[in-house]
């Protein structure tokens, strides 16, 4: 179960939100209306804010405090935060809603699709690339719909997911798929 931010004392929660009030944090992006966050950003690109006390280090995604927030309610358990918007960095509640497991893969596969460009396959596959495919195999997507998304080879998704190739590339411990 991950961190509510009503789970925090009224004091990390204030912390939390000043620090996302804070002026430099978000710019709003006059094209798409994203309020797109300049710090706190993590290598996925996702806002995340520590806090530090005690023994312990609280980390909370900051879209799924946002929404928290708003509702006035925790993230129900089982579910997801989703950018409509598809901009990870972005932290407009209007962009945000909940949604299952279910629909942010279905989200994430077309994403996939739509960004593959048509009559060039793409042949080499960056670092992030082999962790969306890593994530997609561990949500159960099936090869032949991977190697579509990605133009490559089902041998490829394959040997991905056998560990025969990028097996350096490793999901990170706590990672919980968000699109
Ligand atoms: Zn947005």
């Amino acid at each position: 179960m991950r961190l509510s931010f009503h789970d925090l004392t009224k004091e990390e929660q204030l912390s939390v939100l000043r620090k996302i009030l804070a002026s430099n944090v978000v710019e709003i992006n006059n094209a798409t209306g994203c309020y797109e966050l300049k710090k706190y950003l993590n290598s996925r690109g996702y806002g995340t804010i520590n806090i530090y006390g005690g023994e312990q280090i609280k980390s909370l995604k900051i879209h799924r405090v946002i929404l928290e927030f708003f509702s006035d309610s925790k993230i129900p358990d089982g579910l997801v935060v989703m950018h409509e918007c598809d901009n990870t960095k972005c932290i407009n509640i209007k962009h945000l809603r909940l949604g299952t497991p279910q629909e942010n893969m279905q989200d994430m596969v077309k994403k996939g699709r739509s960004s593959t460009v048509k009559g060039q396959p793409r042949r080499k596959l960056s670092e992030g690339q082999v962790l969306e495919i890593k994530r997609l195999l561990a949500n159960k997507i099936s090869l032949s719909q991977i190697s579509r998304i990605y133009s490559i080879h089902i041998s490829t998704v394959s040997d991905i997911k056998n560990g025969k190739k990028w097996k350096c590339v490793q999901l990170p411990f706590d990672d919980q798929v968000e699109a």
